[in-house]
């Protein structure tokens, strides 16, 4: 597949060529197409495997379909991660696209990084990390009509409970 074939327009066709993502990864690929249709999604695919991209593509996509909300309050997209340095990560690759389109992105975090106190941590350990309570908080203020997403690494059996309780009809795709 190419980029052209995962509905990516121009502006962010120029971005992912300038800084060389010449063409989808097999988790991009197959994850795109699938979140653009507008059904939720649980990816699985290893740390490396261009996760970040195959969530951003569909996310940027729907923002700018939604330009005309614009001045909406709060933000059109949320992404939720469970460590400071994972959030930083996604920021730096959020902003290759958020320039030429002209988007605001803010990257929010607590008063003491957890990165800093421990190891860097595995980027899947939302929920081991007992953050349950705060990602369903932040769902509970979404519109119900939200489009979800969730990528991991792993997808052990704690989290299907609460893949259940926050995606709707979810696509499984696994690379
Ligand atoms: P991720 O798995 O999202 O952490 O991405 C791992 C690395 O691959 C990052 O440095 C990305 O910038 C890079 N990357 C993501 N997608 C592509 C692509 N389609 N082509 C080349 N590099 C990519």
């Amino acid at each position: 597949k190419s980029w052209v074939q995962c509905g990516t327009s121009m502006k962010i066709l120029s971005a992912l060529k300038r800084h060389s993502y010449e063409k989808p990864t097999p988790i991009q690929a197959q994850a795109i197409p699938a979140i653009m249709s507008g059904r939720d999604l649980i990816g699985i695919a290893k740390t490396g495997s261009g996760k970040t991209i195959a969530f951003l593509l569909p996310m940027y996509r729907h923002i700018m379909d939604q330009r005309p909300l614009e001045e909406a309050e709060g933000p059109i997209a949320v992404i939720m991660t469970p460590t400071r340095e994972l959030a930083l990560q996604i920021t730096k690759e959020c902003k290759k696209f958020s320039k030429p389109l002209n988007l605001r992105v803010v990257c929010v975090y607590g008063g003491t990084g957890i990165s800093e106190q421990v190891q860097p941590l595995p980027a899947d350990r939302m929920f081991d990390m007992g953050f349950e309570p705060q990602v369903m908080r932040i769902m509970d203020n979404v519109r119900p009509d939200r489009q979800t997403v969730m990528f991991s690494a792993t997808f052990p059996r704690a989290m299907e409970a609460l893949a259940r309780r926050i995606l709707s009809k979810p696509i499984e795709v696994q690379v």
